[in-house]
């Protein structure tokens, strides 16, 4: 059985995931960014915390987890690239590295690049891969350690995952970030019509979180490089994948 993945707002516009594996009773936490919506998750579905993978370093993911670990002991799990700057790790993992969480084997992936040591965990089993601050729903994260090329890089590593697979990323940023989208390809008509669906979703206080891998490579400009009308619209036919999205980052963070 794949886990039951539930998304859990946290904080202002913050997402924290329970991924839990019926079959051992073991449950994963995704981030932390605030205990109490993540014991009130844990109270109402029964499950019993047994794991905590933390993403990167940044307060938004981990400020929660001394309090959650106060009342649910578990195992921590961290890039050992961040284990530095992260609060104390039980496993300390790295690219190509597998982690176990009862029956679901997940892979990590280094996706560098809005910190130096973010990782990624793609399950394959569940069709589910939590990105954090990485791959975002129509956005991707803002360059405060990594290069462009890093970045372009890391998002590389998650386009060559299976297109079904869900993305469960780290913030609610998604209105925004279609806004910005538009003003690249606003002739892309699934563009269009995804973010008509958002703001629908967002006017009824729904989620936008997860998405899945089909529509973001269908529709979000930091993974669409290649794309022949976004290359002419900023005039750049002639250059790399990486300095389209380069660009592309460059324009978003002045939007
Ligand atoms: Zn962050
Ligand atoms: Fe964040």
């Amino acid at each position: 059985m794949p886990f039951e993945i539930l998304t859990i707002p946290c904080l202002a516009d913050n997402y924290a995931f329970l991924a839990h594996d019926a079959d051992s009773g073991k449950t994963l936490c995704v981030d932390v960014p605030e205990t109490a919506p993540v014991l009130q998750a844990l109270e109402q579905t029964g499950w019993t915390l047994s794991h905590v993978l933390l993403t990167h370093h940044h307060a938004d993911h981990v400020q929660g987890l001394r309090d959650l670990l106060a009342a649910h002991p578990a195992t921590v799990i961290g890039a050992a690239a961040d284990a530095h700057r992260l609060p104390p790790l039980d496993i300390a993992v790295g690219e190509g590295d597998t982690i176990e969480i009862g029956h679901q084997a997940g892979h990590v992936i280094d996706v560098s690049g809005h910190t130096v040591g973010h990782i990624a965990v793609h399950f394959p089993a569940s069709h589910a891969v939590f990105t954090a601050d990485s791959l975002m729903a129509l956005g991707c994260g803002r360059l405060f350690e990594g290069t462009a090329d890093q970045m372009w890089d890391s998002l590389q590593k998650l386009m060559h995952l299976p297109p079904d697979t869900i993305v469960y990323s780290g913030h609610e940023y998604t209105s925004a970030n279609a806004k910005f989208a538009l003003s690249v390809d606003p002739d892309n008509s699934a563009l269009i019509s995804r973010s008509k669906a958002i703001d629908a979703a967002r006017e009824q206080g729904r989620p936008t979180v997860p998405s899945t891998l089909a529509e973001e490579l269908a529709t979000n400009p930091f993974l669409r490089a290649e794309d022949p009308t976004i290359r002419s619209r900023l005039a750049m036919q002639d250059e790399t994948d990486a300095a389209v999205f380069a660009e592309i980052r460059k324009r978003k963070d002045k939007f």
